[in-house]
């Protein structure tokens, strides 16, 4: 692969903007870490990943659908030799402790299976981590050595028959025995993958049913019943159970950080599980579309391949343009938090939480990409079946598997309603508590509209100076629309959950507009002339079509906010945004379909 020497790799700790950040500058500014910036180690990981999902895994499709007993246990064994779980583990626990882009690499690599990529995240990821970043050291000692080789498996119970996206309201309970020396526990809990092969689960409960609290639960525990293995849409080959308790005792050590704290634990969790889900789903859609891609080259109608049909080009390369825009955002954030936990001091006693904190802050960011990631997947799984016409629908051809498996990315790790609201939710806390400057920026933007100030900044010389622009549009519409509901609703804005929904994706339109065009101008100097071309083209088709969709909904937003009065003054502002001149996108969606057709699918890949 032809790509020029790289500049240094790791984000520089003066470039970090804070966790919803992007709404306070323009694309002009600053640099971000993007998939170009990947250094030899962390390609070296992908490629080791790739090399192993191709010979182990991809050969037992079949047998790993089919629930072979021992298979994913035995898989999950040879992943641990090759060093697959230790990523995230510190080095005092025996593992390597690389940063969460490399640990983000090996789930893209891994998604090209469905199945067995759940029930390795399930492992190494929502089971592991809450000993990584809570444990005491007596546990870690214990159980991460085990976990590193996967001679002992994990899984995270905190879903139960009657709380889903509202965790909290839990009811199982945990006891203190007479004695005081241990843990009973009683309850249930639903959905928990991993729940047949796990050896210890964190269980979430809640002592004397009310401090919500994390404990680590042995699988042959006594009193722990799991149930069958729930019969799915897809993932067939992973295994989801409900479990029982019946005063199940443990010892009281096995209380994972401290009482009445299993909240943070839970999110923290659940946030850690979106930076990797959203990297993977974008693996997956890669793949999905690369089948599509060659089948779209073989197959012939009318007496041409479908790939020579302007219709099959368009969806091709609107494909891939979803898959950039997710690679995208997802390497910049895992970027962001390996900056920010590098600027962590290696003595800090308080180091563990500190690092929480650091991957705490870009939570906005790993909705973001966790939201828009599995609608891409679906997106891309979708078309890929149509462009299969008959054949998609078929389950000897890989395209259906994708598209059943797709499903889950949009319901796990919290729904995909649950964060569009915590998108704008967590911005608008940040900003009234003065963490995240936005609300002076809005004003700003505001005053400038009424005023008609140079509401619409000026064209540049640069390289893609026109989608620097439009992102900066984007941005400003957004950080007026957000202000404007904000003031106009007050605290009502949390029940207006269709205004939060229209907000999440305009937040969602500027990180990715931003992103993308950052991408694309720092590629023009690292890339070679035929990839930075790549670059411009799809990023130059991503930010139109973001642009136009943007500015859609801030009108909408404003009509639904102001049905009568003030609504024609708040158009007018708007109107201010609004460019006449956006680029053709045909030409340049042909361009990219036929760039896909020549690399049998995503046309950037960063490895050969
Ligand atoms: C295959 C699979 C694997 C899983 N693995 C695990 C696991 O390992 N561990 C674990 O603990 N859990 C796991 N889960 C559970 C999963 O996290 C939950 O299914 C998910 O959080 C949603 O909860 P629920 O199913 O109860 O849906 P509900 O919470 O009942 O939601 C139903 C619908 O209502 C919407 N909704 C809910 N509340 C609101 C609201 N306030 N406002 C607007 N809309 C709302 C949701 O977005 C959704 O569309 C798994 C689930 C599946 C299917």
């Amino acid at each position: 692969m032809d790509t020029k020497p790289k500049p240094s790799t790791a984000l520089p700790v003066e470039d970090l903007l804070p966790g919803g950040g992007f709404l306070l500058e323009s694309a002009a500014s600053k640099e971000i870490f993007t998939a170009e910036r990947l250094n030899e180690d962390q390609r070296a990981f992908y490629r080791t990943a790739v090399d192993f999902v191709e010979k182990e895994i991809v050969p037992r499709h079949e047998a790993i659908e089919h629930k072979e007993a021992g298979l994913i246990p035995e898989l999950l064994r040879k992943a641990g030799e090759l060093g697959m779980h230790m990523i995230d583990i510190p080095e005092a626990f025996g593992g390597l402790g690389l940063d969460k882009t490399t640990s983000c690499l090996v789930s893209e690599a891994v998604a090209r299976q469905g199945s067995f990529s759940v029930s390795l995240g399930a492992h190494n990821g929502i089971g592991m981590l809450p000993l990584v970043f809570f444990g005491s050291d007596a546990q870690k000692n214990h159980w991460l050595p085990q976990f590193a080789d996967a001679s002992k498996i994990g899984a995270y119970a905190l879903t139960e028959p009657g709380s889903g996206s509202d965790a909290l309201a839990a009811k199982t309970v945990a006891k203190l025995s007479d004695d005081g020396q241990h843990w009973i526990l009683n309850g249930s809990k639903m959905w928990i993958t991993n729940a047949k092969i796990a050896d210890v689960f964190t269980v979430f409960a809640k002592i004397d049913g009310k401090k919500f609290s994390a404990f680590l639960v042995p699988a042959d525990a006594e009193g722990l019943d799991i149930g069958r293995d729930e019969p799915k849409m897809g993932i067939l080959g992973s295994n989801t159970c409900a479990m029982s308790f019946d005063n199940v005792k443990i010892p009281k050590d096995n209380l994972l950080g401290e009482e009445g704290k299993g909240h943070k634990i839970a999110f923290n969790i659940l946030n850690m599980g979106r930076l990797r889900l959203g990297v993977a789903v974008m693996g997956g859609a890669k793949y999905v579309l690369g089948m599509a891609a060659r089948y779209a080259k073989e197959r012939k109608q009318f007496g041409s391949a479908l790939s020579d049909f302007k219709a099959i080009q368009q969806k091709l390369a609107d494909m891939a343009v979803r898959v950039y825009m997710v690679e995208s955002t997802s390497y910049r954030t895992t970027g962001n938090v390996d900056a920010a936990m590098s600027k962590v001091d290696k003595n800090d006693p308080d180091r563990g939480q500190r690092i929480v904190e650091a991957i705490e802050e870009y939570n906005i960011e790993a909705s973001i990409m966790k939201v828009s990631g599995s609608e891409a997947l679906d997106f891309v799984a979708d078309e890929a079946v149509q462009i299969h016409g008959g054949y998609g629908y078929s389950r000897e051809y890989g395209v259906e598997c994708a598209y059943r498996d797709s499903r889950i990315n949009r319901i796990f790790e919290g729904t995909n309603e649950i964060n569009r609201m915590l998108i704008p939710g967590t911005l608008l806390k940040r900003a009234m508590k003065g963490q995240l400057n936005i609300l002076p920026v809005a004003q700003g933007i505001q005053d400038s509209l009424h005023r008609a100030a140079s509401p619409v900044p000026a064209l540049g010389d640069g390289p893609m100076a026109q989608e620097i622009q439009l992102a900066e549009l984007v941005r400003r519409a957004t950080t007026y629309t957000l202000a404007t509901a904000a003031m106009k609703l007050m605290t009502e804005l949390e029940k207006e959950q269709e205004q939060l929904m229209m907000l999440a994706d305009m937040v969602i339109d500027a990180y990715t507009i931003d992103t993308v065009v950052r991408r694309a101008v720092q590629a023009q100097a690292e890339e070679t002339e035929k990839r930075a071309e790549l670059h411009r083209l799809i990023a130059s088709i991503a930010a139109n079509t973001i642009y136009e969709n943007a500015m859609a909904r801030a009108r909408r937003i404003v009509v639904e906010l102001f049905p009568d009065e003030d609504q024609y003054t708040r158009f007018m502002e708007l109107k201010r945004l609004h460019l006449d001149v956006t680029q053709p996108l045909v030409p340049m969606k042909r361009r990219l379909a036929e760039a896909v057709v020549e690399a049998d699918g995503y046309p950037l890949p960063y490895v050969s």
